[in-house]
C-alpha cells in the first residue's frame, strides 16, 4: 500500500487544509479496556475539522501497541480454556507458526501475555478474522 499525500481534506472538503504532523501522542479508548496512550506518531490532519489519518507506519505502531495493551489486561481475565497454543492457531487459520507470531505482533490476532509469551485467544483464531485490525481512523 502506498502512502497517500493529502492536500484537500477528504472529510470536510477544506482545500489545502491537510498538514503533516509528527511526534504526536494519541490517547485510545478501546471498548472494555483501560485507555492507553501511544506516542511517536505521525500523520496528516485537517486544520479545519481536525480529522485526519495516521501514516502507515504509525497505523502499524498503533495496532501493535493496542494489541499488547489489551493482551496485558486479558491475561488477568481470560481463562485457560480460551487460550490456544501458537501451533493450534496456525492449524485453525491455515497459516504458518511464523505467520501467527507476526499477526500477534502486528495486532492482527488478539492474544494474551503468559510468562512473557504471546498466546492466541481461541475465539479470534478463524480465517475470517485474519484481516481484522484495530480501527485506526481518528478524530481530533
Ligand atoms: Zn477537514
Amino acid at each position: 500500500m502506498r502512502e497517500r499525500n493529502w492536500t484537500d481534506c477528504p472529510c470536510c472538503g477544506a482545500k489545502g487544509a491537510m498538514r503533516r504532523q509528527s511526534g504526536q501522542t494519541e490517547r485510545f479508548n478501546p471498548a472494555g479496556y483501560a485507555p492507553v496512550e501511544v506516542d511517536g506518531l505521525d500523520g496528516s490532519f485537517c486544520t479545519s475539522c481536525g480529522d485526519g489519518f495516521w501514516s502507515l507506519k504509525s497505523e502499524r505502531r498503533i495496532s501493535s501497541a493496542l494489541a499488547e495493551h489489551m493482551a496485558g489486561q486479558d491475561s488477568q481475565r481470560i481463562v485457560a480454556a480460551e487460550i490456544a497454543s501458537v501451533k493450534e492457531a496456525a492449524d485453525a487459520m491455515h497459516i504458518t507458526v511464523q505467520g501467527v507470531h507476526k499477526m500477534m505482533k502486528e495486532g492482527r490476532l488478539r492474544y494474551v501475555l503468559a510468562a512473557g509469551h504471546r498466546l492466541p485467544i481461541r475465539m479470534y483464531m478463524t480465517p475470517a478474522h485474519a484481516g481484522e485490525a484495530a480501527a485506526t481512523h481518528t478524530g481530533r
